[in-house]
């Protein structure tokens, strides 16, 4: 209830029309110079920005462009007769009502007049977002019907409401107007922050200001634009906010300062400086670059080998990465090999790398099928047969691979593991005369026949599936 009244008592306050700045007129000027056309007479060119003749050869058309040789911009070329043409653009200007910064959105009708072959501009104000509230407030002009926006140049405002769309207004301006930002944003909560100066950084084209002014309200962003930490302030201050000396701030001692003005370091280049605490840009950037940019892992591979050495070791190999060597040294760590230079800096990464894999899958084996052969005493109790049949737990990888050739299934690749940790149980139902012949691959889980098949896991026949079921009711069942 607080903020409705806080949000009504503020548009009360706030005038339907406001003031245009001084130089609007000139700021305009500026960002209608790329909205013109070049009218071709014959084979003559008449220039809607500067007004000067030329000839060109290009044909009229949409995409169809020159370039005028008197103001040097490049337009599309139109043939004489047109008569309807226009473009529309925005431009925003920062005001201030009752000491809230405001950000107001301006669209740019600009119309084509074949009498004077000029085209002129239509300027309408329809949106206004105040940040300090969370509000946008829009007038009689704007028209929102689902993605579809729209400002009449003709209607006048009559009042504004509440915009209450569902994704807000598009942040469309090309440009803010700045000339007269220090009177606009005294009184705000913006006052000290160095606004203008974070626009212009970004080249004012298309600057998300609700982004900025989010990062604004921290304290650091005002010491960081003012030091020249331009990256820093628009991206991050929220995270040097630590007061107190220079290293407290930023990690590392101030004689890296000059550095990281120089290059005007963005948050991963100085966690990389931090970590190598060597000011070379060039070997900050190829780390970042050999590790996809992930400085956790950057860290993590930096407490096993110094940075440096591994960036120029990755210089020879092909297809290197960070985390590939990471999986590289894990391998090591479960094979229980010494980290010794050689082992950590191979000849030929790529090679070491899979045979490491190799290695780790033999010794995975070895350990699945110690297992295997212990689930097998542990099973050997449900070993039954009758006349024809008999049926008995898988004894061992070997044995598990063997079944899955001759029966063209998974059980091997898919269900090794979950038997050998004791996961599910796996056995195969065999003729009593052939028992070296696959039948039956059965799988048992929690006392129960979860899966019965024949070879290309087909259904099995009547007399198979009248022993298994005899199987799991007095041996399976019985013993649980
Ligand atoms: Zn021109």
């Amino acid at each position: 209830m607080y903020i409705r009244k806080n949000i009504a008592d503020f548009l009360e306050k706030m005038p339907k029309e406001m003031k245009m700045p001084k130089n609007w007129k000139t700021f305009v000027k500026k960002y209608d110079i790329e909205y013109n056309l070049l009218i071709k007479h014959g084979k003559e060119c008449e220039c809607t920005n500067c007004g000067k003749y030329f000839y060109s050869e290009q044909v009229e058309g949409k995409g169809c462009w020159d370039i005028c040789p008197f103001c040097n911009n490049q337009y599309d070329v139109r043939r004489s007769n047109l008569k309807n043409y226009f473009f529309l653009y925005d431009l925003a200007i920062i005001d201030n009502v009752d000491n809230k910064l405001i950000l107001r959105y301006f669209e740019v009708y600009r119309k084509y007049d074949y009498k004077t072959r000029r085209f002129k501009d239509d300027i309408v104000e329809y949106a206004r977002i105040v940040p300090e509230l969370d509000i946008e407030i829009v007038n009689d002009r704007f028209i929102k019907y689902l993605s579809f926006e729209r400002v009449y140049h003709t209607k006048k405002i009559k009042r504004w409401r509440i915009f209450t769309g569902m994704y807000g207004l598009g942040q469309y301006y090309k440009a803010i107007y700045l000339d007269n930002i220090y009177e606009k944003t005294k009184g705000t909560i913006y006052q000290y922050a160095p606004i203008k100066e974070a626009i212009e950084y970004l080249d004012n084209k298309k600057v998300d200001l609700l982004k900025l002014l989010e990062k604004a309200k921290y304290p650091s962003f005002e010491l960081l634009m003012k030091a020249g930490l331009y990256k820093l302030a628009l991206n991050c201050p929220e995270k040097f906010n630590q007061k107190g000396s220079f290293e407290k701030r930023f990690g590392l001692p101030k004689e890296y300062y000059k550095f990281m003005k120089k290059h005007d370091v963005s948050e991963k280049e100085l966690c990389v400086l931090k970590l190598i605490k060597r000011k070379n840009i060039n070997i900050i950037n190829k780390l970042l670059k050999i590790s996809n940019e992930n400085i956790e892992d950057l860290e993590k591979v930096s407490r096993i080998i110094n940075l440096i050495k591994l960036k120029d070791y990755s210089k020879k190999q092909q297809g290197f990465s960070v985390q590939n060597y990471l999986d590289y040294i894990r391998n090591l760590e479960k094979l229980n090999v010494p980290l010794t230079n050689k082992i950590l800096l191979p000849e030929n990464f790529t090679e070491a790398h899979d045979i490491s894999i190799e290695k780790v899958e033999i010794v995975n084996n070895k350990l699945i099928n110690k297992k295997i052969k212990q689930r097998y005493k542990q099973l050997s109790k449900n070993i039954y047969s009758d006349n024809t049949f008999f049926i008995r737990p898988a004894k061992n990888l070997k044995d598990m691979e063997d079944e899955s050739k001759q029966q063209i299934n998974c059980v091997y690749k898919n269900y090794s593991e979950d038997y050998a940790y004791g996961n599910t149980d796996i056995y195969f139902l065999r003729n009593i005369n052939k028992p070296e012949k696959s039948l039956v691959t059965v799988e048992v889980n929690k006392n129960k026949i979860r899966q019965k098949y024949q070879k290309k896991n087909t259904k099995i026949t009547k007399e198979q599936d009248i022993f298994l079921k005899i199987w799991e009711k007095n041996i399976i069942q019985k013993v649980a």
